[in-house]
């Protein structure tokens, strides 16, 4: 079977066993709670983010006087912010690594269902983005994995915010090596021209745009994306990143 129809039936299997059987937690196999494959003991146990930056999510330093770290109060960052659902660390990089690598898309719903309680809680009274773009992989490794996990994740958030998802608007044009491993400045380099928009890009007018990534670690590839898609506007454009966990190099934390 081809890769391809193996993927179809993998995912539809995925999705009636999620609408028939009774939830199961992801972690622990007990009960989940209703409507979520995770039991509120493994869900309270889960790493989250403390006081992140409004703009990027790093975590703030205790008595910090702002919202935003130094680097985001220097317009370091090209995004306007960014909401993760937890921390990068066990056992939620062993949920993203079942979810991207092992087809186990129960994980990644279950993120997914966390990052939109996320959302919901920082929204509130503020304007959703009007687009969710998912960040694209490059078409030969899409072939090898099967699914963009990043598409996946941008459909359950579509359908449950009502936001359209374009997954033809980015696309990755140059294969680059993994970043994990890289300094900051090499995942930059890494980047150059990584990315290419549609054509119809130009003729659109959205004010608000959403990146949605699974694990975020320096924002390279999204301040690579943002300026891209900011080029050659004249109307402000704000882009918000959406990703299930928000990683670090170490030093941890900012100013
Ligand atoms: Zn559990
Ligand atoms: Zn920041």
């Amino acid at each position: 079977m081809s890769t391809r129809i193996w993927n179809l039936a993998y995912q539809w299997l995925e999705f009636v066993q999620f609408r028939l059987l009774p939830p199961t937690c992801v972690l622990c196999q007990r009960a989940g709670q209703p409507g979520r494959d995770l039991c509120l003991a493994c869900e309270l146990a889960l790493p989250v983010l403390t006081q992140p930056c409004r703009g990027c999510a790093l975590p703030l330093y205790a008595g910090a006087g702002s919202t935003l770290c130094g680097q985001c109060l220097q317009g370091h960052t090209h995004v306007h912010t960014t909401v993760a659902a937890c921390r990068y660390a066990e056992p939620v990089s062993m949920l993203i690594t079942r979810f991207k690598y092992q087809r186990q898309l129960a994980a990644g719903r279950t993120l997914t269902q966390l990052l939109l309680a996320s959302i919901d809680a920082r929204y509130r009274g503020h304007n959703l983005p009007e687009l969710l773009l998912p960040v694209p992989l490059h078409p030969q490794r899409l072939r090898q994995r099967g699914y963009n996990q990043s598409l996946l994740i941008c459909r359950d958030l579509g359908r449950a915010l009502h936001i359209p998802v374009d997954p033809a608007m980015l696309q990755r044009q140059r294969m680059t090596p993994p970043q994990q491993g890289l300094s900051a400045r090499e995942r930059r380099h890494n980047l150059r021209q990584a990315f290419a928009l549609a054509s119809s890009w130009q003729c659109q007018r959205y004010q608000r745009v959403a990146l949605i990534d699974d694990v975020v670690t320096t924002m390279s590839t999204v301040n690579e994306i943002a300026q891209l898609l900011q080029q050659g506007r004249e109307q402000a454009l704000e882009i918000h990143l959406w990703c299930l966990a928000r990683a670090w190099l170490e030093p941890a934390g900012q100013a």
